[in-house]
């Protein structure tokens, strides 16, 4: 496990998908189903920003984000989807603050995601609020459009399972002042590459989900 740090009608409705092998560039309902946390008591318009910014870079990738707001601190009673365990096509993202120590001088990540690398999957992605909020006064560029490329990165760790990172682009890992002034919105993107290879992982988990869904339903009905 690794660290990656940013600086029943249903079951049938899968089976086609999962069993044909269904190639993914031309698949057009691959979800994902975010969790959000947040704890750093986000604005609503950032938050709403957030989450268009990051829905629309998914979507360019061929992903559609559907969001789940598990922030609510009051008493969840059953049923409650968020008490759920996560299921394969879930991820879960904590949004925080982490203020620097003071006289900090340094790179600061801006969040981090848990990564298990040898199965190339990860879960759980976690978030600084505030640290992005100070990125986005020092760049003059709206918070909730920064929060949200950095909600989009984080997602793609976790779907593609690596720590790595591209030289430029939204993957880039070092978020300076220059590289988010001077590059243009259409640069803040998945490539080609990593896009279809989100894909392919969120087929994958499909298939993983489904063949759970089979293994619960087998167990309940014998
Ligand atoms: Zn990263």
């Amino acid at each position: 496990m690794r660290y990656t740090v940013l600086a029943s009608a249903v079951l049938l409705l899968l089976l086609p998908r999962a069993a044909a092998g269904a190639d993914p560039d031309v698949m057009s309902d691959l979800h994902v189903t975010i969790r959000t946390y947040d704890t750093s008591s986000l604005p609503p318009d950032a938050r709403q920003a957030a989450i268009a910014t990051a829905t629309g870079i998914l979507a360019l990738a061929g992903v559609t984000a559907v969001w789940m707001e598990c922030d609510a601190v009051f008493v969840r009673s059953t049923g409650d989807p968020c008490l759920a365990p996560l299921g394969r096509t879930e991820l879960s993202v904590r949004i925080v603050r982490l203020p620097p120590k003071p006289g900090h001088a340094g790179i600061l990540p801006l969040g981090y995601s848990l990564v298990d690398t040898k199965a190339r999957s990860g879960a759980l992605a976690t978030i600084y609020a505030d640290r992005i909020a100070g990125l986005a006064v020092n760049c003059n560029i709206d918070f909730g459009l920064l929060l949200g490329r950095a909600v989009a990165h984080e997602i793609g760790h976790l779907l593609l399972g690596t720590p790595e990172h591209a030289d430029k682009g939204l993957m880039r890992a070092l978020w300076s002042r220059e590289s988010i002034t001077d590059s243009p919105e259409s640069t803040w993107v998945f490539t080609t590459r990593d896009a279809r290879s989100m894909r392919v992982a969120l087929q994958t988990r499909a298939a993983e989900q489904f063949a759970h869904a089979i293994r619960e339903f087998l167990i309940l009905n014998p």
